[in-house]
């Protein structure tokens, strides 16, 4: 979007306040400048040159990007697209991204692909980088370090896993970057479920990050780039879709593919394919008698539209009790690498799903997105807690006949 086409978008804001209670940080501060509809005010007096404040770049840095106002909007303003294109605008007008913001980002997106991933990760554990990290690290650092596993292990994708069962087609798996380490398990029990219904599934080497934590931080040309990078590593490849596990690169990468860019194959979310997949539903899964809480990706329920995905899946258990956290709609502050940049209000967005958790007395959190589920389990381990965080796949593949 150009700056004209951002001032046509913020124009079909009626200003009639209807997002207001659907927005986390407008509940977390009650002031208009933390309210979608405060923000679209804001975009349209920086771009007319009316406004332009240091106050008014906070407005604009602590959005999370939800896009529940998106969902809610009776006059279907943008909201997305417009948060996307006004942090673009900002970074071309000499709008500075913090050296550590930077380096974090690069760190976390592009480590995770490089052949020296066990060795640096081994010498961050055993060196004692990683205590000295919590201890005597920034705000950042520290955060970063009680987000990561205890120990980061690097896994050697094969390039295809072919199906157990007979064949029913072949799907192509998006790791995501931090997601290689972090979503390891549910990588591994999402192929073990596909090729139990019979699907062959093709890893490409040549994947790259999806780009969404560059676009949530201004850089619309690397997140293109990356977008790019994945669009030739799935190609030739004979998929009929491509498959993410992590909810906000399925959202990042389907968003790409509608913005005009032809992907080799259609980009889906996993629980959204399994959950129309024929076989699924003649799995015998075992019973598991357990109350589970589920808690929906705000990429999940706001840009994928599948938020109902998930819950479908997980009711096919015989047994389970399966409870949604309270205001499920409700972002829990993750939001890619928000929980670092504002951990006020990502730690106050969360404690209303811990003390929701609590309320449930879950033994098991159900979650489909990488930040959701890092961030929810730093929250859980804080508070004492004893709740295991799976993706509903892991949880779904556990159950599978041996
Ligand atoms: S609901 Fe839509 S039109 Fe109404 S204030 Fe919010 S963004 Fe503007
Ligand atoms: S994207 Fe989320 S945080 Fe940002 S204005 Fe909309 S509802 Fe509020």
């Amino acid at each position: 979007m150009n700056p004209e086409q951002m001032l046509a978008e913020a124009d079909r804001c009626v200003k009639c306040g209807y997002c207001l209670p659907h927005c986390p940080t407008y509940s977390l501060s009650a002031d208009e400048g933390e309210s979608p509809r405060g923000r679209i005010a804001l975009i349209q007096g920086l771009i007319q040159g009316v406004v332009d404040s240091q106050r008014l770049h906070q407005h604009l840095d602590s959005c999370l990007a939800c896009r529940a106002c998106e969902s809610t909007c009776p006059s279907e303003v943008r909201y997305g697209r417009l948060i996307t294109a006004v942090r673009s605008l900002q970074q071309s007008r000499g709008k500075k991204t913090g050296a550590l913001h930077r380096l974090g980002l690069n760190l976390l997106t592009r480590a995770p692909y490089t052949q020296a991933l066990p060795g640096l990760a081994g010498g961050y554990q055993k060196l004692g980088v990683s205590a000295l990290a919590g201890r005597f690290g920034g705000d950042a650092v520290r955060r970063l370090h009680t987000l990561l596993p205890d120990e980061i292990q690097a896994t050697k994708w094969n390039q295809v896993y072919p199906a157990t069962t007979t064949t029913a087609g072949r799907v192509g798996l998006f790791t995501g970057c931090i997601g290689r380490i972090t979503d390891r398990a549910a990588l591994l029990a999402g192929i073990r479920l596909l090729n139990h219904l019979g699907y062959e599934v093709i890893v490409p080497p040549a994947q790259r990050c999806c780009g969404a934590m560059h676009l949530h931080s201004g850089d619309q040309a690397e997140a293109d780039d990356q977008a790019r990078i994945n669009q030739e590593a799935f190609m030739g490849q004979g998929l009929e879709v491509i498959l993410g596990v992590a909810t906000g690169c399925s959202a990042r990468m389907a968003e790409y593919s509608q913005d005009g860019h032809q992907l080799p194959a259609p980009m889906m979310d996993i629980s959204s394919f399994l959950s129309n997949c024929p076989g699924f539903s003649k799995l015998q899964l075992q019973p598991l008698d357990t109350r589970v809480a589920l808690h929906t990706p705000c990429s999940m329920n706001n840009i994928l539209k599948a938020g109902s995905a998930p819950k479908m899946l997980l009711q096919q258990i015989p047994e389970i009790d399966l409870q949604e956290l309270p205001d499920n709609g409700l972002c829990c502050g993750a939001a890619g690498l928000y929980l670092l940049s504002h951990p006020d209000n990502a730690d106050g967005l969360r404690a209303d799903k811990i003390a929701g958790l609590q309320q449930i007395q879950a033994e098991i959190l159900v979650t489909s997105n990488t930040g959701c589920a890092l961030h929810m389990t730093a929250g859980i381990r804080a508070t004492g807690l004893d709740v295991e965080v799976l993706h509903p796949v892991e949880l779904l593949s556990r159950q599978l006949p041996e």
